[in-house]
């Protein structure tokens, strides 16, 4: 217990780190294509100083890419919630999903009963995304890939365990693969942003830095189980929308009548 409280807590200084460094980035980076905005359209005509102003461009692009993904770790992004049908989330994004896995790994989707939750649907379908991309990236001969939701309790033992929240009904949406797996080294450090084991180039270690963000401003709760060799198994839970969650009940920001929008903004 010990251990996970000492993790959950080193994610949170880190992500207080990258977040204020995000912050920062973000304005400076603002200025840069700003001006650089400004300068291309004076330089007209010159190709040699289009050239380098659209490089700078392209840098500074790639750069608020990198520092927004820092800000989602971070939860510093400002997420649109609102009420929506998991399963919806899901076949919605299927297609997307079937395409980015190659014909050797089968994508198997078993929905439970559909349920309600509080989310940003864009942002879930990034967490389904990188999931996804993760898995196929491990199973570079092929496989099987099963994502399956069901209804689930989650006891006062184990939000206690993770450090935030309170008990209640979850739905628990889970990912597994038959893909290389992870020791207990590797497994200990990916929710780190910018830790990766792929080559470079080809990995940002950003992926699951994302989505332990987004799952947490959903006030929800991520774990993973890996066996070398033999696969990996990530678990995502979201706090489902119960019959008492009425607003006159409680003033809290996630109890909103039925189909109302608003924006969280995390801490
Ligand atoms: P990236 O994909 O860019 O490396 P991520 O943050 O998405 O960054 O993942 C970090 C690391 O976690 C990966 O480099 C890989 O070592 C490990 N990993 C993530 N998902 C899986 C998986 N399904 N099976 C095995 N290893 C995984």
């Amino acid at each position: 217990l010990e251990a996970q409280l000492g993790h959950a807590q080193k994610m949170e200084a880190v992500g207080q780190l990258a977040g204020g460094v995000a912050h920062d980035f973000n304005n400076i980076l603002t200025a840069i294509i700003g001006y650089g905005n400004l300068l291309q359209m004076k330089v007209g005509g010159d190709e040699t100083l289009e050239k380098y102003v659209n490089q700078i461009l392209y840098s500074a692009e790639r750069a608020a890419t990198l520092t927004n993904s820092l800000l989602a770790f971070s939860r510093k992004h400002i997420i649109h919630v609102r009420e929506v049908s998991l399963n919806e989330i899901i076949a919605r994004a299927e297609k997307l999903l079937s395409r980015l896995v190659p014909e050797d790994i089968e994508l198997r989707v078993l929905v439970g009963p559909d349920c309600s939750i509080l989310a940003d649907s864009t942002q879930m379908e990034q967490v389904l995304m990188n999931l996804v991309t993760n898995a196929r990236d491990s199973m570079p001969d092929g496989g099987r890939l099963t994502i399956s939701t069901e209804p689930a309790f989650l006891d006062r033992e184990f939000v206690h365990r993770q450090g935030y929240g309170e008990p209640g009904s979850f739905v628990k949406v889970t990912f597994s693969d038959n893909g290389v797996g992870m020791d207990e080294g590797i497994r200990e450090r990916i929710f780190e942003p910018f830790f990766t084991t792929k080559e470079t180039g080809k990995g940002t270690g950003l992926g699951l830095a994302i989505v332990y963000g987004i799952v947490k401003q959903h006030e929800g709760y991520i774990d993973v189980s890996s066996q070398p060799g033999r696969g990996t198994t990530f678990t995502i839970y979201l706090p489902l929308i119960t019959a008492t969650d009425q607003p006159a009940h409680s003033p809290d920001s996630r109890t909103l009548p039925r189909g109302t929008e608003t924006l969280l903004l995390a801490e």
